[in-house]
């Protein structure tokens, strides 16, 4: 302490001084920029657009990007303080490798080198399958590019998925049985335009919180939320479902039943643009307003209320996010969800759409240009013609392109327990809190032969379970595009240079694949992400998610392009997909799609009366390796909760702030503190999953969509003692 400081002379004038900025107004001396530069937010799909204010080669402050069509200015509190990300204290600056049981700072030839040939000896032993790598849905769009052409043709493996597997990979698969491929029809004006909007398990409130604010931009709508729990989205609600956990598909069937007897449904269009509709008239008939309300706990009465507003509106929009992807009937339930599209023609319209509300910044850039579940640009390895497109676009061998998707990620971690996958790269991602029933995966990583993490932020509990840590750049400290939930790619780009030797995703791929020897083949002159992006454009062009017709410095001009944006497209205006009604498929019409409800996986019993539910909150990004290192969003929310009804906690003895354990089959959380309430219903409990501390996947089970293998993460039995002192 100085002198000034101990005799209280000291005001700390240096940190409080305040002065006029014409940007900022009157605001904190410290947090005026020497320069703004213009980027894209790099935690959820909303993509605000924001600018960093940049002082003294350090990130100050950030603010909203009034021109940016997902946000025209506003940003959310993870945005607004987002720039403290940069210089938390556990970025992760080195290389890290494992040495006599520590991990110790080596160079970056000399990590390099050992991955490969780490990763060379493991496939030349166990076959080229044994390598396995999950990547996430962070990095840029260059980067996947890039990234997956190292993964299947420079290493060899096919057996690489991604983070969005844990996300949205349902909608993925739902909208591809449906419509016939990848891509969410509709834009964020929608909500704006709908008469009518239905939200099915999606609390944009705290998730998506500027979506949120465009859908209150609509005065005129009417909101129907379905969620089991009273969330802050259900609170603004004029309509709100609260079903039993899971009953969602037999809600929607039920509502497809009430359409189709009411007359509610566009006979020209099932007729001139769908498959399936006669077959799925008979299958759906037994779906009553009484067996739906049995099903679901909802009175007839509104279960009639809802399918008529929905039917009689003129533009209907019905969005959704975890309430449906987290299950293991996840993708039939987004089937479900399209069949009402299809049955009214609320699709292809403005106003009217069925929409997937992505989780991360960039999912959508890995389901556009990633080579996990696809083959770049939407198309399917099982196409020979889409193989042979793809292999002369490269310049490649069609063989070399594999015929079958690789295994997906709950199949690799599987994998990696039946010691089938030797060594495993694990890329922006923190799977030690957010895989379900963690204690498969810990067992999965203690007998690999190598394990690899490359992350912005040590320690984790993942990379602190690496053999080598690999130090990559973050938001705010690398360049290229990200696509938002409405298809709208956005720019990000570099504000500050990273910490210590810490590199961009995309460099890392490109020296790794120089260690490797196919850069020239697979990389040929490339230095900078803008070579990634105009090579993606060819790759793009003629398919759904054309790019063709994109610059950095068109999308950086016009706030975001939407694609399909092919080359000579001028028309900078809303974009939707199917206007024309046609699709993607065969013969170019959609399938309406037969999905039968069916109860969740574990049901409550005696020893375990309880239905747990997990969601987030609006302070904290997944597993908190960000937001915890910010200090006023983990301030507001420091430590895990759970949520239980009032009756429950009275029949249980239990009062506020009671520390309690969550207790399933397979483990228990300790210590969480409670708050009784009556916005979940009794014989439900609710708890965020973002704290490594209180790992909710410590009780989550091991039950996965057979057909997104997505996690049902949503329910499980789970029982709640009182904590131990
Ligand atoms: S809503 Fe999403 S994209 Fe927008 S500022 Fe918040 S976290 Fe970032």
């Amino acid at each position: 302490m100085s002198l000034k400081s101990f005799l209280g002379l000291d005001i700390l004038e240096q940190e409080y001084a305040y002065a006029t900025n014409p940007i900022t107004g009157y605001t904190n001396a410290g947090k005026i920029p020497d320069k703004w530069v213009k980027t894209t937010c790099g935690y959820c799909s909303v993509g605000c657009g924001m600018h960093i204010g940049v002082k003294d080669g350090k990130a100050v402050s950030v603010r909203g990007d009034e021109d940016h069509k997902a946000n025209f200015g506003k940003l959310c509190p993870k945005g607004l303080s987002e720039h403290y990300t940069l210089d938390s204290k556990d970025r992760l600056k080195y290389p890290l490798l494992r040495k006599r049981g520590k991990l110790v700072r080596v160079s970056w030839q000399e990590a390099l080198e050992t991955m490969t040939t780490k990763f060379r000896e493991v496939q030349e032993r166990y076959g080229p399958q044994s390598l396995g790598v999950i990547s996430t849905g962070q990095l840029l769009t260059e980067e996947f590019y890039t990234l997956g052409k190292l993964i299947q043709l420079g290493f060899g493996t096919k057996n690489y998925c991604g983070n969005t597997t844990l996300c949205m990979a349902t909608a993925v698969a739902g909208y591809k049985r449906s419509f016939g491929s990848d891509g969410p029809p509709g834009a964020y004006e929608d909500l704006e335009k709908a008469d009518v909007v239905i939200l099915i398990g999606a609390n944009i409130a705290d998730n998506h919180p500027m979506l949120f604010q465009r859908l209150e931009e609509n005065r005129s709508k009417s909101l129907i939320v379905v969620d089991p729990r009273v969330s802050k989205t259900a609170m603004m609600a004029d309509l709100h479902l609260p079903i039993k956990p899971r009953s969602d598909l037999a809600l929607i069937n039920g509502m497809a039943h009430i359409l189709i007897n009411a007359g509610l449904i566009n006979n020209e269009y099932i007729e001139q643009h769908t498959t399936g509709f006669a077959n799925f008239r008979e299958f759906i008939a037994k779906y009553t307003p009484e067996y739906v309300s049995e099903i679901t706990g909802l009175d007839e009465e509104l279960i009639w209320k809802t399918a008529l507003a929905y039917g009689h509106a003129e533009s209907a929009f019905i969005g959704w996010t975890m309430g449906v992807n987290h299950s293991t009937k996840g993708t039939e339930t987004v089937n479900a969800i399209a069949n009402l599209t299809l049955l009214t023609g609320k699709i292809g319209r403005a106003g009217s759409s069925p929409f997937s509300i992505t989780g991360q910044c960039n999912a959508m850039g890995t389901r556009e240009t990633g080579f996990t579940s696809g083959i770049p640009g939407y198309r399917k390895f099982e196409s020979a013609k889409d193989r042979e497109e793809i292999a002369a676009l490269w310049g490649i061998d069609a063989e070399r392109i594999p015929t079958s998707r690789g295994l997906a990620y709950p199949d690799i971690i599987e994998a990696t327990v039946k010691g089938s996958i030797h060594a495993l790269w694990v890329i922006g991602t923190n799977p030690i809190v957010s895989y379900p029933n963690v204690d498969v995966l810990k067992q999965g990583l203690k007998d690999l032969d190598f394990f690899v993490v490359q992350d912005g932020f040590h320690p984790t509990p993942t990379t602190e379970l690496a053999d080598l840590v690999l130090p990559a750049a973050i938001w705010g400290e690398k360049e290229g595009t990200y696509t938002n939930s409405e298809r709208r790619v956005s720019k990000a780009n570099t504000a500050v240079e990273p910490p210590g030797e810490a590199k961009p995703d995309f460099h890392i791929f490109l020296e790794t694949a120089k260690v490797l020897g196919c850069s020239d083949e697979l990389f040929p002159g490339w230095t900078q992400p803008r070579d990634a992006f105009e090579d993606w454009k060819r790759i793009s062009a003629g398919r759904l998610c054309d790019y063709s017709g994109m610059t950095y410095e068109l999308i950086e001009e016009h706030g975001g392009l939407q694609w399909p944006f092919p080359a000579g497209c001028t028309d900078m205006s809303t974009k939707r997909l199917y206007e024309d009604g046609v699709f993607p498929t065969d013969d170019g019409r959609a399938k309406i799609i037969c999905s039968d409800w069916e109860p969740f996986p574990e049901q409550p019993d005696h020893e375990f009366p309880f239905v747990l539910n997990t969601g987030r909150t609006v302070e904290h990004w997944h597993t908190r390796t960000k937001t915890a290192n910010v200090p006023i969003l983990e301030h507001l929310s420091p430590r895990a909760w759970l949520e239980i009804n009032a009756r429950d906690a009275k029949r249980l003895g239990l009062r506020p702030h009671h520390k309690v354990d969550l207790i399933s089959r397979r483990g228990r959380v300790r210590h969480l503190d409670l708050r009784i309430t009556e916005t979940v219903a009794p014989y439900l409990v609710f708890m965020p999953f973002h704290f490594a501390e209180w790992n909710v996947n410590t009780v989550t089970q091991s039950a996965f969509d057979p057909i997104s293998r997505e996690p049902n993460y949503k329910q499980c039995a789970v029982r709640i003692e009182r904590s131990g002192e």
